[in-house]
């Protein structure tokens, strides 16, 4: 039978993961932290265990759960979600993404993508029956920024919901006031959807703030918005996050997700809700991962990688044309094999495969990883 993906193979970070562990390079490709959550954590998730939470949670989560998760959106954006009816947990941002765009779009739906995008984000398109309809961000010496002007023309009767992702992977680059007056433009007296994936939420550097659609009524009103704990805890293998949308539209999305996966475990759940009672460590993350892309931005000043400006995430991407003239996938393997550091192509961020001559890097990794990633790098 005919492929649902006949162009899909396997997912890059897998793919660097695997090479990497192979060479025995750092693995500065996936992105995932290199060192431990807070043990609170799995002490609560443990307890919540013993305690005999092992059965079935509600469908759209544990209560106790969706009030943190609103409490904490209330204090951070000013948006009040209903617990009951406006938030569900996920299994971690990916599934809240497929499961959105399932709930949303019909065979043949056009859903318009910002290129460089998330691997999941046009095959999940693809298998709710949607069209994917590619803009591509704009890169100068200021860095990417969004096409606005684009979106606009783009945006037809077919077009049923916007993918947007800030701030963003794997560009570094965060949405500004003036993106969200745009955004409020292009959406007005539409009848268009949003899915926010804001899964680096807590991940902005030099003083800019996260522009949550949550903060902007007229937008929050038709946006899904994502978010993931794996990135916020540093528990990326707990898949664990959540939607928060109007009513209406949960209503939509849980009518997806009971068949999807019809709920999220129970002890983890349990233990986050715990943890969230009376720690908010999200709020020095900014602060924490600044740290380390500074560090590592100044080692690879020394090297000749033209560094891309990287306003959140915690991803530094690099142009190596000075160094190389490969195609990105083939240099990504050259680095990790020969010179031992891993990093993944960023044009596995585009449907054709756009060759720009970078390649992403993972920052959230213990000093000592990252000096040892840049003493192998000073070479170049
Ligand atoms: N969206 C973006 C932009 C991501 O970078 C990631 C994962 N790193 C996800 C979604 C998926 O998150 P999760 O692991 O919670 O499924
Ligand atoms: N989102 C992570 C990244 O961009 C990886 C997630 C995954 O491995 N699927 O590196």
């Amino acid at each position: 039978p005919p492929s649902k993906l006949p162009e899909i193979g396997t997912t890059i970070f897998s793919v660097m993961s695997a090479l990497a562990a192979e060479k025995k390079a750092v693995n500065l490709g996936q992105g995932f932290p290199d060192f431990d959550c807070d043990p609170a954590l799995p002490a609560a998730v443990t307890r919540a265990m013993q305690e005999g939470l092992n059965q079935y949670p509600p469908m759209p989560g544990l209560p106790a759960f969706r009030q943190q998760i609103s409490d904490k959106i209330v204090s951070l954006y000013g948006q009040r979600y209903d617990p009951a009816t406006e938030i569900t947990v996920t299994a971690g941002a990916t599934q809240a993404i497929l499961t959105t765009l399932l709930a949303c779009v019909h065979p043949g739906d056009e859903v318009i993508v910002i290129e460089p995008a998330y691997d999941s984000y046009i095959p999940s398109i693809r298998l709710a029956g949607g069209v994917p309809v590619l803009v591509s961000m704009e890169l100068d010496e200021q860095g990417y920024s969004i096409p606005w002007g684009q979106i606009k023309a783009k945006i037809s009767d077919k077009t049923r919901l916007l993918m947007l992702n800030s701030p963003h992977n794997p560009t570094g680059s965060v949405m500004t006031a003036a993106d969200i007056s745009a955004l409020c433009e292009i959406v007005r007296g539409t009848r268009l959807l949003i899915a926010s994936d804001e899964v680096y939420e807590h991940m902005v550097f030099d003083g800019m703030r996260h522009e949550s659609l949550a903060r902007y009524p007229e937008l929050a009103e038709r946006s899904y918005i994502i978010s993931s704990f794996g990135k916020t805890y540093h528990v990326t293998g707990w898949k664990v996050g959540y939607v928060a949308a109007p009513a209406a539209l949960m209503a939509e999305f849980r009518k997806v997700h009971q068949f999807n996966v019809f709920t999220v475990n129970t002890p983890m759940q349990a233990g986050l809700a715990h943890y969230m009672q009376n720690q908010a460590p999200y709020l020095e993350l900014s602060a924490f991962y600044q740290k380390k892309r500074d560090l590592f931005r100044q080692g690879l000043q020394k090297t000749r990688f033209r560094l891309l400006p990287c306003a959140g995430t915690y991803f530094q991407s690099v142009d190596y044309s000075a160094i190389s003239s490969l195609p990105e996938l083939d240099f990504a393997r050259w680095l990790t094999t020969e010179a031992g550091v891993a990093a993944i192509p960023v044009s596995a961020f585009y449907r054709q495969g756009k060759e720009s001559g970078i390649v992403r890097f993972c920052f959230a990794k213990q000093d000592a990883t990252l000096h040892e990633a840049l003493r192998r790098l000073a070479i170049l």
